[in-house]
């Protein structure tokens, strides 16, 4: 404790994407910040790896070409962007049947199987567009949709098994619960919210189209150094008192007053700080209902991309290994190949117990299943198990638990007194990735200026 203290006017909690875009636009409107970050460095659910002498992103990687708060962001910054690559063919192994198809093709399902997926996947997304991310109650038959497992209606909503296992891959692994611990509303919502499922999992033209040179983490690196030493890193907040006058924010660090606080730590975390007066019953109950998804996230190198030699693209979906999904992240221009793979959901949950030898072991058997044995003998392996990562907990987001979107929706993201809610999950679009993070930033930033003028 280095027993810091001092006035600004606003305390901003978590040096993610959000909290540092908050802290850039309140300084940018004359406002002085003070960033305070638990962790021993930014970036939050943003962190760098080395990889055979490169740089990896150990957490989010992607964008989209529609997310323009973050490309934005990387212009703005200098980061350059390539595509993910998707020639040869990507491999599909559902229900015991293992099937490859290219980029832009159907899935390879049986006709009637893919009918019902079709079937599925129109119902699913049938609220893009629709939804008020502030309310996401007010959406019609949404108490029913809210009261059921997601894997309960998969049940109901089809006899084909490998439709419903396309899904629950889909869940584990974009959604990073099980399909029995959301429901299929907040399938739907967050959906919605992020321009629909069949663009989350979409590679040209969704959610996985673009990559940044040198990696994601960058942005968070080069926002924090144009903060230079308003952000002050190990110094996790313990409480925020509020009164009608200002906050006092209390932390390893030590103590801020300031008029205004915004936690831009994901909401489970947020609900670890202690606030008094208390949180109301509502924001409480909501957090206390949205624990953090769970994913570990893998980065292999070999000495070549071998796979694109047997027309492989390196894409793998699979519900008989324990890593559900893999993409090739060979870097342009450099000799080795690279392969990112996800233990998504349950099986995070389980793994995430596991040694990361044992986790290495399983990693490569279940490549070597679908790229053949030269996966056995990688020159590089390096991974970020999530879940126990002490100050975020899990990722790609916090999930609600069915019933809670509908009873406590609001909560999430109105102020409370003089503390704002920032983060991923409180963005109005792109809900869960980078680019709701920014713009959940630039939101409370833009909120705050306006208190701060009145
Ligand atoms: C493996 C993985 C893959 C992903 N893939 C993608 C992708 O491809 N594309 C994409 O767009 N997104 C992806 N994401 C999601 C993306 O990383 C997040 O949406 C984004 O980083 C969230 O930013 P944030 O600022 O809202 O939250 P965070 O990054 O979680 O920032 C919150 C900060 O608050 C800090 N904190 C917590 N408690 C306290 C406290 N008490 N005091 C002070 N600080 C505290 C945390 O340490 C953290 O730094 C992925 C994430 C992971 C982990």
């Amino acid at each position: 404790m280095n027993n810091q203290s001092s006035h600004v006017d606003v305390v901003v909690v978590g040096a993610g994407f959000a909290g540092l875009t908050a802290a850039r636009d309140l300084r940018k409107a004359g406002v002085s910040v003070v960033v305070l970050e638990a962790d021993d460095r930014v970036g939050g659910r943003s962190m760098p790896g080395t990889l055979a002498g490169y740089v990896v992103d150990l957490g989010g990687q992607w964008a989209a070409s529609s997310q323009t708060h973050l490309l934005g962001l990387a212009e703005e910054l200098g980061v350059k962007t390539y595509p993910q690559y998707v020639g040869g063919e990507h491999i599909m192994d559902i229900t015991g049947r293992e099937a490859r198809y290219k980029e832009g093709e159907d899935l390879p399902l049986e006709p009637a199987d893919l009918a019902e997926f079709n079937k599925l996947m129109g119902e699913l997304d049938s609220l893009v567009g629709k939804v008020d991310v502030t309310a996401p109650g007010s959406v019609e038959g949404a108490d029913v949709l809210d009261a059921q497992t997601f894997e309960s209606w998969l049940q109901g909503a089809t006899t084909s098994e490998p439709a419903r296992a396309v899904f629950r891959l889909i869940v584990q692994t974009v959604y990073c619960v099980q399909p029995g611990q959301l429901s299929p509303f907040a399938v739907m919502f967050y959906g919605a919210a992020d321009e629909g499922i069949a663009h989350m999992i979409g590679t040209v033209g969704g959610a996985q189209e673009t990559l940044f040179v040198g990696g994601a983490w960058q942005l968070a690196s080069k926002m924090a150094e144009g903060l230079g030493d308003a952000v002050i890193v190990n110094a996790p907040v313990r409480s925020i008192a509020q009164t009608d006058d200002g906050v006092t924010v209390t932390s390893d660090a030590g103590v801020w007053t300031a008029a205004f606080a915004v936690v831009a730590a994901a909401p489970p975390m947020a609900a670890r700080i202690s606030y008094t007066p208390p949180m109301p019953p509502r924001r409480d109950a909501f957090t206390q209902r949205m624990p953090m998804g769970s994913i570990i996230k893998i980065h292999v190198a070999y000495q070549t991309p071998f796979w694109r030699a047997k027309g492989l693209s390196g894409a793998i979906l699979s519900d008989r290994t324990a890593t559900g999904l893999w993409m090739d992240h060979t870097i342009p221009g450099v000799e080795t190949g690279g392969m990112v793979g996800f233990f998504g959901g349950g099986y995070a949950q389980t793994w995430a117990e596991r040694s990361p030898e044992e986790r290495r072991a399983q990693v490569l058997e279940d490549l070597a299943t679908y790229l053949g044995p030269e996966a056995n003998n990688p020159i590089e392996y390096v991974e970020r198990s999530w879940p126990a990562a002490p100050w975020q907990r899990g990722a790609y987001w916090a999930m609600p638990t069915p019933g809670a979107l509908t009873a406590f929706g609001p909560a999430l993201r109105d102020p409370v007194g003089r503390i704002h809610w920032a983060g991923t999950e409180t963005a109005d679009e792109n809900i869960g990735y980078y680019d709701g993070a920014i713009q959940s930033g630039e939101r409370v930033a833009g909120d705050i200026v306006k208190h701060l003028r009145l």
